[in-house]
């Protein structure tokens, strides 16, 4: 039995992420999704939020075995708490890949015990991120095409009046 653990920002959670979660599912027998709480960046939506914002989108899509959690501290830290041996990452272009190395070996360095494995995103998602979401949605784009539902309701509450 494989539990694996997917963690990130989420800042907000988008289609990207969510198609993630689910190819995540096929792969292991056991997901966690785990909401970074990171004190050095000023999110659009506090890590409660997040948490949300993913639980109803994930309820929307029909997923009900994956579940959400926030945290703040080491992941691998939380991967060992969730007996978790397997950190689920997505890639996009290639600029991810630097980031995500380093990630994977500092992590191999803190837990030789857990794994990271890389999931492609689908073509359709590859110029997809959460901060360029958020910059739509400031400047009163329509997001509805990039997140999930309840997503696109939130931002568009966030943003009300404001564009
Ligand atoms: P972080 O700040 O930890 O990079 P993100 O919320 O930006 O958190 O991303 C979390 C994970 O989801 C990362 O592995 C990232 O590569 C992946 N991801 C982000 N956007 C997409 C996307 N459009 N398609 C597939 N995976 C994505």
């Amino acid at each position: 039995m494989t539990t694996a653990l997917h963690p990130g920002s989420f800042d907000p959670p988008t289609l990207g992420h969510l198609d993630l979660v689910m190819r995540g599912r096929k792969v292991f027998d056991r997901l966690h999704v785990v909401v970074g709480v990171n004190s050095r960046k000023a999110p659009l939506f506090s890590a409660g939020e997040r948490v949300d914002l993913f639980r109803a989108s994930l309820k929307l899509a029909g997923i009900m075995d994956v579940e959400v959690h926030a945290w703040e501290g080491l992941t691998v830290e939380i991967a060992r708490q969730l007996g978790a041996s397997v950190m689920l990452r997505g890639l996009r272009q290639v600029g991810d890949f630097e980031a995500e190395q380093s990630i994977a070996l500092m992590n191999r360095r803190l837990a030789p015990e857990i794994e990271t494995v890389y999931l492609p995103c689908r073509e359709e998602h590859l110029g997809l991120t959460s901060t360029l979401v958020r910059d739509i949605a400031r400047m009163g784009g329509d997001v509805s095409p990039f997140v999930p539902a309840p997503v696109a309701q939130a931002l568009r509450d966030r943003f009300k009046g404001k564009t």
